[in-house]
């Protein structure tokens, strides 16, 4: 594909003729959707892909781009075969419960084939991420390295006009007007902003400059950063992978009214872009992968109606689709806290539009950071994997809006930021002129400032730093695992997790659970076919990624465990589809 050369790929719904056929509809582009798109045109079928919104990518374009895979790789002296069965095992004990054991069996038996195919056959690559630890360290078998992968970097030219069609990522986790570190980045890009005259400060902003000179010319070329990172690589490898097989054609800002159900399931249905309607005759499946439920109805009677503004997930997850499918029978089946967690705090846009800024990584679990309740009292371990403290601070917050506070001293936002406050402390005074940001000369201002009785918030640091002194947290094993130590400071020692809060002013931002995504959703069978309230599957339809439940129960066990079975049930579901032919594609 020439840089620069128009779409092949997407079209306006009026370029569709009125009942025509397609092998499948697929619905949402997000990386559930374009997997299967891209599996079909492997297998010869010609897909409709149909997009609600105006960008392709949903939320999947917001994503680290990781993927949990084992068995792709060898992991502790194990072979990728044998670190399939340790991995299994670690499933069961780290998962919600036991009653989906034969889905993530399919999971774990499917995975690696899945990948192997997009490597060899599509533009989608992935590497192996080290030092990525599964969630639950303390969960036999559970990996430090070699069960998650990760998207690699992607040059967007190659999708010419339609780059700009690419949903951009979080504005909170890019610099200098959209430019996405991508992982490796952050980590040299922090050392920069943190320390900018030492020499290690130096080397990272020399082996920047290309980049940076490069993203400023796409600024002024393509009015967006070309060079695609995490997530937003994988929309853009998946998209450029259609465009070479040139099976599909993508409907963006549209979607289905109707599904009609004949002898051997769903065989039509009915778009719509709100000018027009097409009937769209379907051979093979009609695929619902459109994000999930978490900014839509269910909201209010799934999740108590916790405030929109908390959540993470790209605006199109509202569920529209879901009761197409329930009108023919398929089954929404609830489990766990029903979405996966991350704390947020809401950092005011220039433009007046807040972005929640999800706190996965590049904070919390550092030295010199602690969680206190509005009360100003710990209540949990701030390492601990994000989707497990969003369910801790949703059973211990009022669901009406009670804040935590993400608490540092002047030492760790030097050194790491604190949310929208970059490393060197980046923002602050604009954080500080926002209200995002309270800062105290001492505790005791602080505790005042943000409400707390006198004296808990000094009482509550004070008995924290006597632990971060020793290196242990008897209160809540902070640093404990393998996954918490690396969320840590390797420099800190003796626990890389632990340091104290010691040295003024002191700073505090808000922080709420915010969901990332849906864990409750469609009931499925192991080829992801949707069942119904007998268990039986509903002919030709599928349901993948955030519409199909997930098959983890409502645990988190490891990085990248929702894309990862979107992409593999997504082969599987086109496999089947197909007729679960031998081998390989032709
Ligand atoms: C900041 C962040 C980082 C994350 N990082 C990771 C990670 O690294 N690894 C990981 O495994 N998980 C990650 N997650 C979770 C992950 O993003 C989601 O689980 C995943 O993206 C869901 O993919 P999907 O294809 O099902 O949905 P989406 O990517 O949301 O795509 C759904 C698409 O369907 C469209 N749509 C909605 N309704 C309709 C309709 N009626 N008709 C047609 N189209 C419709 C939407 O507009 C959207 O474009 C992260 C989540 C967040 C918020």
């Amino acid at each position: 594909m020439k840089r620069g050369s128009p779409s092949t790929v997407v079209a306006g719904l009026h370029d569709i003729p009125d009942g025509s056929e397609f092998d499948f509809v697929v619905l949402g582009s997000g990386a559930a959707g374009l997997s299967a798109a891209v599996f079909a045109g492997l297998y010869g079928a010609r897909v409709l892909v149909v997009e609600r919104s105006g960008l392709i990518g949903g939320t999947s374009a917001l994503t680290a781009g990781t993927l949990w895979l084992p068995g792709a790789y060898p992991v502790d002296g194990r072979s990728p075969e044998e670190d399939r069965l340790v991995a299994g095992r670690y499933l069961e004990q780290a998962t919600g419960g036991d009653r989906l054991a034969a889905l993530r069996g399919r999971y774990l038996d499917a995975a690696s084939d899945a990948i192997a195919l997009l490597e060899r056959r599509t533009s989608v690559t992935f590497f192996r991420r080290d030092n990525h630890p599964d969630y639950l360290g303390a969960v036999r078998g559970a990996a430090v390295s070699g069960r998650a992968i990760e998207v690699a970097d992607f040059d967007g030219r190659v999708l010419g006009a339609d780059l700009r069609l690419v949903r951009p990522p979080l504005r909170n986790f890019t610099i200098l007007g959209g430019l996405a570190p991508n992982r490796d980045e952050t980590r040299r890009y922090s050392v920069i902003a943190a320390r900018p005259a030492s020499r290690e400060g130096v080397a990272n902003a020399v082996r920047a400059f290309p980049r940076v000179a490069r993203h400023l010319a796409d600024l002024l070329i393509h009015r967006r950063s070309s060079r695609l990172t995490l997530g937003n690589a994988l929309i853009g490898r998946l998209l450029a992978s259609l465009m070479r097989l040139g099976t599909a054609r993508v409907v963006l800002n549209a979607q289905p009214v109707t599904l009609t159900r004949g002898e051997a399931g769903i065989d039509a249905v009915r778009i719509d872009d709100g000018r027009s309607s097409r009937t769209i005759r379907v051979s093979r499946g009609v695929i619902c992968a459109t994000g999930g439920f978490t900014r839509g109805p269910r909201r209010e009677s799934v999740l108590g109606g916790l405030p929109l503004e908390w959540s993470a997930v790209a605006d199109g997850a509202r569920g529209t689709a879901h009761s197409l499918l329930e009108s023919v029978g398929a089954v929404f089946g609830r489990q766990g806290t029903d979405a996966f967690w991350a704390p947020v705090s809401l950092p005011p846009g220039r433009d007046g539009r807040t972005e929640p800024y999800p706190h996965f990584a590049l904070d919390r679990g550092k030295p010199g950071f602690v969680i206190v309740d509005r009360l100003g009292r710990r209540y949990l371990n701030e390492a601990d994997p994000y989707h497990l403290l969003g369910e801790k601070m949703l059973a211990h917050a009022d669901r009406a809006g009670a804040p935590s506070f993400l608490i540092a001293d002047e030492s760790a936002v030097r050194r790491y930021g604190i949310g929208a406050v970059r490393p060197g402390g980046w923002g602050r005074r604009r954080r500080l002129r926002d209200g995002y940001l309270t800062r105290g000369r001492d505790l005791g201002e602080l505790g005042d400032l943000l409400g707390m009785a006198p004296g808990v918030l000094s009482e509550t640091i004070e008995r924290f730093n006597s632990f971060a002194e020793r290196g242990e947290d008897p209160d809540f094993g902070r640093g404990a695992d393998p996954y918490q130590r690396n969320l840590g400071d390797a420099r800190q020692r003796p626990n890389p997790s632990l340091g104290v809060v010691a040295r003024p002013p002191f700073y505090a931002i808000r922080i709420y659970p915010g969901d990332i995504g849906s864990a409750s959703g469609f009931a499925t069978d192991e080829h992801a076919r949707v069942l119904d309230a007998g268990g039986r599957p509903i002919g030709r339809l599928y349901a993948l990624g955030a519409d199909m439940r997930s098959i983890m129960e409502g645990g988190y066990p490891g990085p990248g465990i929702t894309l990862g079975p979107a992409v593999v049930f997504a082969h599987l579901a086109i496999r089947d589809a197909m007729g679960d032919p031998p081998g390989d594609p032709p």
